[in-house]
């Protein structure tokens, strides 16, 4: 099948050889996703070659990051991105996927039994209000939920000190309004690896540490991050 191998040139282009069962899976789970979003909207793309570059090439260029047997979560993971490629690629990670809406987090979590994806699990919910999950995770990520300082109160109570938050941004241009909520949260920007996708477009994986506790405070309810990002 020409999108099969299409994936597998684009994987190749950044470092990764997929078995010819992980790359079935990735195949299977563009059908599940196409064919869910007839009833109801889990991306705006559709189209298998786009889908190729938008959603695997730009979630796994990130896979990298995520240092080897991790417990990772996903905030924000509507239609499965980055949790379904990465739990694909990365067997040896263990993964949540968290979404506020409950029949994005029924599909993920059914398309990850249908895949036979033993190192993926969903929860629906909120993360800022999650409480038995802080303080628990390795790693978190999120893509394409909102802006940076919003994300960091999000991310950094769910952390482990010394756990990484691997943001997918399209470049680094966030990180200068962010200074003072990495402050506050007791976390260190680490690095980034920046790039750009086949076509063309730019990418840049923002990564986080948490070096101390995250104060009592955080994260505040929603309404409140929203309106007055730290
Ligand atoms: N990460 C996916 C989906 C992005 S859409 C992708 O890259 O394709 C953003 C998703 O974040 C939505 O599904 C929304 O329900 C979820 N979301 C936004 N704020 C959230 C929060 N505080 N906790 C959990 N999920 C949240």
């Amino acid at each position: 099948m020409q999108t099969v191998e299409r994936l597998n040139s684009v994987l190749n282009g950044i470092n990764i050889a997929p078995t010819d069962e992980q790359l079935a899976k990735l195949s299977a789970y563009f059908d599940m996703v196409v064919d869910k979003n007839k009833q109801f909207n889990l991306t705006a793309i559709t189209e298998p070659d786009d889908f190729v570059v938008k959603h695997y090439e730009d979630t796994l260029f990130g896979a990298s990051e995520f240092p080897k047997d991790a417990r990772v979560l996903d905030i924000g993971c509507g239609g499965g991105f980055p949790c379904v490629p990465l739990a694909i690629i990365r067997p040896d990670l263990t993964i949540v996927g968290l979404d506020a809406t409950a029949k994005k987090v029924a599909f993920v979590g059914g398309s990850a039994k249908a895949l036979e994806l033993d190192n993926l699990t969903t929860v629906a919910g909120r993360a800022e209000e999650k409480r038995d999950m802080f303080g628990t995770f390795d790693v978190v990520t999120a893509r394409a939920v909102s802006s940076l300082p919003i994300l960091l109160e999000l991310a950094a109570p769910m952390l482990k000190v010394g756990g990484i938050f691997v943001a997918y941004k399209t470049d680094e241009s966030e990180l200068e309004q962010s200074k003072n909520a990495v402050r506050l949260l007791n976390l260190r920007f680490e690095r980034s690896k920046v790039g750009t996708l086949s076509n063309g477009e730019r990418r840049a994986i923002l990564v986080f540490k948490k070096i101390g506790e995250t104060p009592k405070q955080y994260p505040r309810q929603y309404g409140t991050i929203k309106k007055k990002p730290l």
